[in-house]
């Protein structure tokens, strides 16, 4: 017997027929014998509209009332999953957040996660009893109900795999795993059979989107088994594990890419200490989140540019700031381009073998494809380049870190 955590994410539970579904998958767990924690979102859509409604009734509204509209969805698939497993006979309930409780600090809108009682539901996994959980929200200090931020019923499952101490935590999606890269735009992608939580936490931040950021860095610190894996086919997925359960490591596991950056260069910054502490606290003072930097050598001592990213939804804001920096840092000019696209190969196994980067620089050059930016850590190269080359670029950089899967046609 073994516990475990199931998610169903909202195209899992995204009409009645497929919230029946997910309770015969639920059931075949029960009947052999675990018990079951099952989280879940709102049902597919829901959330955005949600969101959209807040939006229409008040440009600055309350974030604690928002967080009381959107937790809204998950209430429903909690109440209708707990009917349909009770309907094929599997003793169940539904817990909301503030009944576990699931508790948060009270950052509305971008909850964290501080402790979860699980006492009342262990006591009744004892007597049998599915737990059917809503993912995404919690309650706050003061008692109010809080949201962990978009996408973020993968940590409410993480979170409660680790506070349950479960040997699994399973997230059921509309995709069968992890893939080398996205399927969509490279046919020869290949399921990752195992990633290490290292790896996956650098694909879903350099944007992979089966699961969310948060909960992978979640997973590895409190070593939750996490297999990634299809609501709608039956096969096994991606297991996401500690890098001594992967036998055979490749240099390159997966590649990445994220459409959502824009590049700011200043040109012209005057070159002494200072300067880009000054820039670079601006733009964090008004939470944007800088990127990828790069500086380059000034020619005459006396300036230099300075190129750096941000994501595109912060474009406006960090013209804006640095435009308020212009008179005390006296640049000559600041150019913006939001036609660039992040491309990032990652794979534990760079951090021993070399030519990694070379082979990326190599291969994008036959191509004909400009690198703007670079930058590295010890298991990821990424480059920035124009986003009109992303599929050309992503394509050419699968086959030649050999990930490309066999076919038969
Ligand atoms: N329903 C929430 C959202 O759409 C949480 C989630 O699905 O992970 O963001
Ligand atoms: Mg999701």
């Amino acid at each position: 017997m073994a516990r475990i955590v199931m998610k169903f994410g909202g195209t899992s539970v995204g009409d009645v027929e497929r919230i029946k579904r997910v309770a015969q998958r639920v059931k075949r767990e029960v009947d052999a014998g675990h018990e079951v924690a099952v989280v879940v979102s709102a049902m597919a859509g829901t959330t955005n509209q949600l969101v959209k409604w807040c939006g229409e009734v008040s440009r600055l509204y309350d974030a604690r009332e928002y967080d009381v509209v959107v937790a809204s969805g998950e209430q429903v698939t909690v109440g209708l999953l707990a009917m349909a497993l009770q309907d094929i006979g599997v003793n169940a309930r539904s817990w909301l957040g503030w009944q576990i409780p699931f508790g948060t600090d009270g950052i509305h809108g971008k909850a964290r996660i501080a402790e979860i009682d699980t006492t009342e539901m262990v006591k009744r996994f004892a007597q049998g009893q599915v737990a059917v959980v809503a993912g995404f929200q919690g309650i706050g200090p003061d008692a109010r109900i809080t949201t962990l931020g978009r996408g973020g019923s993968d940590t409410s499952a993480v979170a409660l795999a680790a506070a349950l101490r479960a040997d699994r935590c399973d997230i059921y999606t509309d995709v069968d795993g992890v893939y080398t890269t996205n399927p969509r735009i490279v046919s020869k992608a290949r399921k990752i059979e195992r990633i290490t939580y290292e790896e996956m936490l650098e694909l879903a931040s350099q944007g992979a989107k089966v699961l969310e950021t948060r909960s992978v860095a979640m997973a590895m610190q409190h070593g939750v088994r996490v297999q990634v894996l299809s609501s709608f086919v039956d096969m096994p997925g991606t297991l996401v594990v500690d890098e001594d359960e992967i036998v055979e490591q490749q240099v390159v596991t997966g590649i990445a890419y994220s459409p959502d950056e824009a590049k700011i260069t200043l040109v012209g910054v005057p070159d002494r200490p200072g300067v880009a502490g000054a820039i670079f606290g601006s733009l964090s003072d008004s939470a944007v989140n800088v990127d990828m930097i790069v500086q380059n050598v000034s020619q005459d001592g006396k300036t230099t540019d300075l190129t750096f990213t941000v994501g595109q939804a912060d474009l406006d804001r960090a013209s804006h700031v640095l435009e308020k920096l212009r008179s005390e840092l006296a640049y000559a000019e600041v150019v913006s381009d939001a036609n660039v696209c992040k491309i990032s190969v990652v794979g534990v196994g760079m951090r021993s073998q070399p030519g990694v980067a070379k082979t990326m620089f190599q291969t994008l050059a036959e191509k004909g494809i400009n690198i703007q930016v670079i930058s590295t850590s010890e298991i990821k190269v990424s480059v920035l380049i124009g986003s009109d080359y992303t599929e050309l670029a992503v394509r050419a950089l699968h086959t030649a870190y050999g990930l490309d899967a066999e076919t038969d046609s």
